[in-house]
């Protein structure tokens, strides 16, 4: 029986657990394969902590780099099919979303691009009526700026909106289903045989099981040594030092790097949750990126859920947290976007929550999602004994890791599961 560890229970991990462990059922029901054990382990007491549970949750078919955009593709058109056959719209707020630039300094002088109600030939007035409907809610109506402020950059087909929160605990709870087994609070130590006199005897992960005291300090409770045939990195920010305590022994390290940011979510009366009744297709979301003086650039989503996620203040200088929750927002970097989000949205815009996440963000600006040759990994670490074997990075999505998770988690599977891969990534091999 192959056995699979997944380090990092954030949504590039989850989404590994998801495909590996649909992947290897289907096989196994087929009397294809033996089954397969999947393990998630997670040190952060508070899941989802991380930026996966706090980012926007604004995805895009095609704003990618030539290197990412296979995966960008594919990615984007996993989330359309899981969607439509798990009820994503009403479980995690997946929907189809029009993105806007929007100029701020825009005067009201200059006109709308209000919908006119004028009749095409051969419409009748209810459909009309249907058309004019469907095109005002592809506006962000609920903006409180001159409408022709705010210019179109994507159509609804191509770009999309999702909570990365509920779409985390999706993929949990249909992992928990499948058999996944969950490790958390617990932290991989190092990498052993079962027989240490045998350097073909099976490879093992040794695990410290963790528990938080009342003051907040982490305190080892057990240990627990778990079969590891193939092992898949997906510990964000926090993959260095996953690598180094693994392989001390390596030449080198992935050069995953931390870019900060902050956020706020509000509700807003002029966005509600549900589209009006008298609409047919489902109402878009809505992305809108600007500027603002102070030297950043603000993006407002609207969610299926009835929130507004507000972002754009980023620090590179703040820490990494040792773990994801321990993070906190800045009061001043939440007022300054608070100041945007009430001129945008009204000042009875009521704050919902303020997070403070870390996007992990590799120097190429690319993700890597690979195996990685044996011979990186430093010396005592013997090759893989199992097809499949052997130790797999998905990392370093940077600001597109909620877009990507799902074609990251299907094409890592289908490598352990030595298929063909859905998808080209040969330019995200590099780390
Ligand atoms: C403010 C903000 C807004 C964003 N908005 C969007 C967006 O709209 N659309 C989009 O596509 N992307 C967005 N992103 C980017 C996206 O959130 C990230 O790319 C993505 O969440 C990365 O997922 P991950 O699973 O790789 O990392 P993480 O979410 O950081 O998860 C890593 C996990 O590893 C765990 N871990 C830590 N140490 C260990 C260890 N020793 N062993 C095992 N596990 C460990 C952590 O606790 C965590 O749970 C945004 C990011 C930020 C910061």
């Amino acid at each position: 029986m192959p056995h699979t560890v997944i380090l990092g229970g954030g949504i590039i991990g989850l989404s590994a657990a998801y495909y590996l462990a649909k992947l290897s059922k289907e096989a196994e029901s087929q009397g294809g394969t033996a089954a397969r054990t999947i393990h998630i382990v997670e040190p952060c007491p508070e899941l989802f902590a991380s930026a996966s549970g706090k980012a926007g949750g604004f995805i895009a078919r095609d704003w990618f780099n030539p290197a990412v955009a296979p995966l960008g593709a594919l990615s984007f058109d996993l989330h359309r099919t899981l969607a439509e056959a798990h009820a994503g719209s009403a479980r995690w707020g997946w929907s189809e979303s029009v993105s806007y630039s929007l100029d701020r300094n825009s005067s009201l002088a200059s006109g709308s691009v209000t919908p006119s109600n004028e009749l095409e030939p051969e419409q009748t007035e209810s459909e009309v009526d249907l058309d004019a409907e469907q095109a005002r809610l592809e506006l962000p109506y609920w903006l409180q700026t001159p409408p022709h402020a705010a210019q179109a950059i994507s159509d609804r087909k191509t770009t999309g909106q999702l909570n990365p929160h509920q779409l985390c605990e999706f993929l949990l709870e249909e992992c928990i289903d499948m058999g996944v087994r969950l490790h958390h609070p617990a932290r991989a130590s190092r990498l052993s045989r079962a027989d240490a006199n045998d350097p073909n005897s099976q490879t093992m992960i040794a695990l410290n099981l963790l528990a938080t005291t009342s003051t907040g300090r982490e305190i080892r409770t057990g240990t627990l040594d778990i079969p590891c045939d193939s092992l898949i990195i997906a510990a964000g920010c926090w993959t260095p030092e996953v690598f180094r305590t693994l392989f001390p022994n390596a030449a080198r390290t992935p050069a995953i790097q931390n870019l900060a940011g902050y956020s706020v979510t509000l509700r807003s009366k002029h966005w509600a949750p549900r589209p009006p009744a008298h609409t047919q297709a489902p109402r878009p979301c809505h992305a809108i990126f600007t500027s603002d003086p102070s030297g950043y650039s603000p993006e407002l989503y609207s969610r299926a859920g009835g929130d507004l996620w507000l972002g754009g203040v980023n620090s590179a200088a703040l820490p990494l947290p040792a773990r994801a929750m321990d993070a906190r927002a800045d009061p001043a970097a939440v007022a300054r976007m608070l100041a945007v989000g009430r001129e945008l949205c009204g000042d009875d815009v009521e704050v919902l929550e303020s997070g403070l996440c870390f996007r992990p963000v590799a120097p190429s600006g690319k993700p890597t999602v690979a195996r990685v040759e044996p011979r990186e990994l430093g010396a005592g670490i013997a090759p893989p004994a199992v097809a499949g074997g052997g130790v797999y990075l998905a990392v370093g999505h940077g600001p597109w890791g909620i877009s990507l998770c799902l074609g990251t988690g299907l094409v890592v599977s289908e490598m352990i599961l030595q298929r063909p891969t859905s998808t080209d990534v040969s330019g995200l091999a590099k780390w």
